[in-house]
C-alpha cells in the first residue's frame, strides 16, 4: 500500500532521513521503535505530506504522493494520522469533532455521518460521551475520539505518533485496546510507539530507527528478545 523509496530529508543541515526505504503491505502493522530524535515522525509526516521529502519517492496506493490540490485532501482523508496530543477541536463536541471531517470534506449528509459517528464511537467505546467538548474527558477517551475521527473518514490506512505518550498510566491500555482491535480486522498501520505489548501482541514487523536511518527491521518476538544489530540491543537495555 505504501512503498517509501530512498527518501532523504533535510532541515538546513540536519539530515533527518537517511535514505529510507519501507514497505507497507495493506492489512500490515508495522511498529516503528527508536530513539528521540531519530526521524519517527518526520517519516510518518512525510507519508501522508505533512511534510516535503528532498529526494526519493514515496507511493500510495500505486501513485507517487500528490503535491497538491483535491489529490493532496483525497491523501490526507486516505491516511488518517493520530497525534501524541489528540488534536481534537475544544469547540466541538465529541460526535462533532467525528462528523466534521465526512461531512466538510466527503460531503456526507450530517444525518448519515451522524448514525456513522455514533457507530465509530460505540467501537472505541465512548458513545455516552457524544454530547461532551473534549476538555470534559479524560486523555484515553479523547484519544479514542482521535481514533474514531480518523476513522469516519474511512481511511485506507492510519498512521499513529506515539499515540499514548501523553497519557496517565492507567488509560494507556484502553486505547491500545482500540488499536489491538482495528489492528485484528486488518487496518494498515504504522504505530511509532514503544509500547512493547503492543507491538508482540499486533505487529508484523518492528521497525528500529535511528539517526534518520532504518536500522533494522524485525519481528517482534526477535526484535525484543534477539536484536541483531547493536543500536538496537542498546536501545532496548535502556528501555526495557
Ligand atoms: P521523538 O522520539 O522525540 O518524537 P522522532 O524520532 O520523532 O523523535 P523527529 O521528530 O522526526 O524525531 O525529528 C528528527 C530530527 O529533526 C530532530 O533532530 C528534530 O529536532 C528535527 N526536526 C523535526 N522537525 C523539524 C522542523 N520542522 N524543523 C527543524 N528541525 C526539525
Ligand atoms: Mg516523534
Amino acid at each position: 500500500l505504501v512503498r517509501v523509496e530512498n527518501v532523504n530529508k533535510n532541515f538546513g543541515a540536519l539530515h533527518v532521513l537517511r535514505d529510507i526505504s519501507l514497505t507497507v503491505s495493506r492489512g500490515e502493522v508495522v511498529v516503528v521503535i527508536g530513539p528521540s530524535g531519530g526521524g519517527k515522525s518526520t517519516l510518518c509526516r512525510a507519508i501522508n505530506r505533512l511534510e516535503t521529502i528532498d529526494s526519493g519517492t514515496i507511493i500510495f496506493d500505486g501513485k507517487p504522493l500528490p503535491a497538491e490540490g483535491k489529490a493532496l485532501a483525497r491523501l490526507r482523508s486516505d491516511v488518517g494520522m493520530v497525534f501524541q496530543s489528540f488534536n481534537l477541536f475544544a469547540h466541538k463536541t465529541i460526535l462533532e469533532n467525528v462528523t466534521l471531517g465526512p461531512v466538510k470534506v466527503r460531503g456526507i449528509p450530517r444525518e448519515q455521518a451522524e448514525k456513522r459517528g455514533m457507530e465509530l464511537l460505540e467501537r472505541v467505546g465512548i458513545a455516552t460521551q457524544a454530547g461532551k467538548y473534549p476538555a470534559q474527558l479524560s486523555g484515553g477517551q479523547q484519544q479514542r475520539t482521535a481514533i474514531a475521527r480518523a476513522l469516519a473518514m474511512d481511511p485506507k490506512m492510519i498512521l499513529f505518533d506515539e499515540p499514548t505518550s501523553a497519557l496517565d498510566p492507567e488509560m494507556v491500555q484502553e486505547v491500545l485496546d482500540v488499536m489491538i482491535g482495528l489492528a485484528r480486522d486488518g487496518m494498515t498501520m504504522v504505530v511509532v510507539t514503544h509500547e512493547m505489548g503492543f507491538a508482540r501482541r499486533a505487529a508484523n514487523r518492528v521497525v528500529f530507527m535511528s539517526e534518520g536511518q532504518i536500522v533494522e527491521e524485525n519481528t517482534p518476538d526477535e526484535f525484543f528478545t534477539n536484536a541483531r544489530t547493536e543500536r538496537a540491543k542498546d536501545f532496548l537495555s535502556k528501555i526495557l
